[in-house]
């Protein structure tokens, strides 16, 4: 609980200290007074304790110029001071990882087998690879503060429910709680485009950036959009939420009735239909769609031009879709995820779009994210509960 006022305004100033030198660091402690604004003492006594608790540690130190004897220390993220659990949960990507509060990966495991005919099941499946992953990992699971869950669907973050998770083909469900229950642990739900573009503004193609959409396709299309500096959620936590936006150019039908929609034209759906001939080798009948998608994509090369062609047609369509985005939202960067979304020649469809709708301009920022839905998950639970005034300082103090 945060208690009185003097207690909120110490966690908003630990949490500012704490985002500033994981956004910025290695930094002095000099260099966190004059971006934050807070003074030197005050600085000095929350590193203070952010050392004490493992979080910081004390890296190289440079002489200060003209200052005989005194040194500039710089400040870091220790990468043992507090852990997250990830757990990434899509139509093909079920997985659990724990990460360092520097966001690496430091153990995970694929969940092979998770019967997502029975949600219940599913989540026991999931949560028993967690708790075993965390019992197999060497390190201290005291220091484990929570956990993220990058989804196939639309979160309430507030609530943890999952509201809209027919991309799973499940009913909405209070999967937050259900979480929490099984693993004893704070947990954060959210849509994966969400997740994936928190992991982007922290260490990715984003960071420092206030203006991003990112676009996320893989077997649907889904998206999440900041605005000076604020992600967008909306009545219904659906902005961002693009499958059935109508663009130009295709008479293609969606399976929701109507035609020309972006999963129907642009989406890793579109290319699987395309490319329905193509025989893999192996075991090409028993993949599941989002694994044939990916086994696809990574056929490259000139033996493969049907291919190329399928993911260049469906990035044609969705640079409909991206030059309204430029035209409406004035971002500084557009972002697609997912194994269409980042493949180049999904990205050079767009570009083509782009370049024909926008004649005499061709510096559009688009680019291919490449961060995965574990990373994902690893940096929603860092944004729920370390990077955030809800850390709670006092178990890792005990830790
Ligand atoms: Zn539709």
């Amino acid at each position: 609980m945060t208690g009185g006022s003097t207690s909120g305004l110490r966690r908003r100033n630990r949490d500012i200290v704490l985002r500033t030198i994981a956004s910025g660091g290695p930094v002095s402690r000099t260099q966190i007074a004059r971006r934050s604004g807070l003074t030197g003492a005050a600085v000095s006594r929350i590193t203070r304790e952010l050392i004490d608790v493992g979080l910081v540690e004390e890296g190289a130190s440079i002489p200060l110029k003209g200052q005989v004897g005194r040194r500039n220390i710089r400040l870091e993220l220790g990468d043992k001071g507090a852990f997250v659990l990830g757990i990434a949960l899509t139509a093909n990507v079920r997985s659990v990882s724990i990460g360092n509060c520097r966001g690496e990966i430091v153990s995970q495991r694929k969940v092979t087998g998770v019967n997502m005919e029975q949600p219940e099941e599913a989540i026991r499946q999931l949560t028993k690879a967690a708790l075993e992953l965390i019992a197999d990992t060497d390190f201290d699971s005291s220091r484990l503060v929570g956990c993220g869950v990058s989804i196939a669907g639309v979160a309430d973050p507030d609530t943890g429910d999952l509201v809209r998770p027919h991309h799973l083909g499940w009913e909405a469900r209070p999967l937050g709680g259900e979480f929490s229950e099984g693993l004893s642990l704070q947990v954060r739900v959210e849509a994966r485009p969400i997740a994936l573009l928190m992991a982007e503004l922290w260490g990715g193609a984003a960071a420092g950036l206030r203006n991003v959409m990112l676009i996320s396709n893989g077997i649907w299309i889904g998206g999440a959009i900041m605005l000076d500096g604020i992600i967008l959620r909306g009545r219904n936590n659906m902005v961002g939420q693009i499958p059935h936006m109508k663009v130009a150019g295709s008479e293609r039908r969606c399976a929701c009735g109507r035609v020309g929609c972006l999963n129907a034209v642009a989406s890793g759906t579109t290319v699987l239909e395309d490319l329905d001939h193509i025989r893999l080798r192996g075991a090409d009948r028993q993949l599941e769609p989002g694994d044939r998608l990916q086994a696809l994509a990574k056929l490259r090369g000139p033996e493969h031009t049907a291919i190329g062609d399928a993911f260049r047609s469906a990035g044609r369509h969705m640079g409909y879709a991206v030059d309204s985005f430029l035209e409406i939202l004035d971002p500084e960067l557009v972002l697609l995820a997912g194994s269409a979304g980042r493949h180049p020649e999904y990205l050079a469809g767009v570009r083509e779009t782009l370049a024909s709708l926008r004649p005499g301009e061709d510096d559009w920022p688009v680019m291919a994210s490449i961060v995965t839905s574990d990373q994902s998950a690893i940096w929603l639970a860092l944004e729920a509960f370390v990077y955030s005034q809800d850390l709670d300082i006092e178990q890792l103090k005990v830790a």
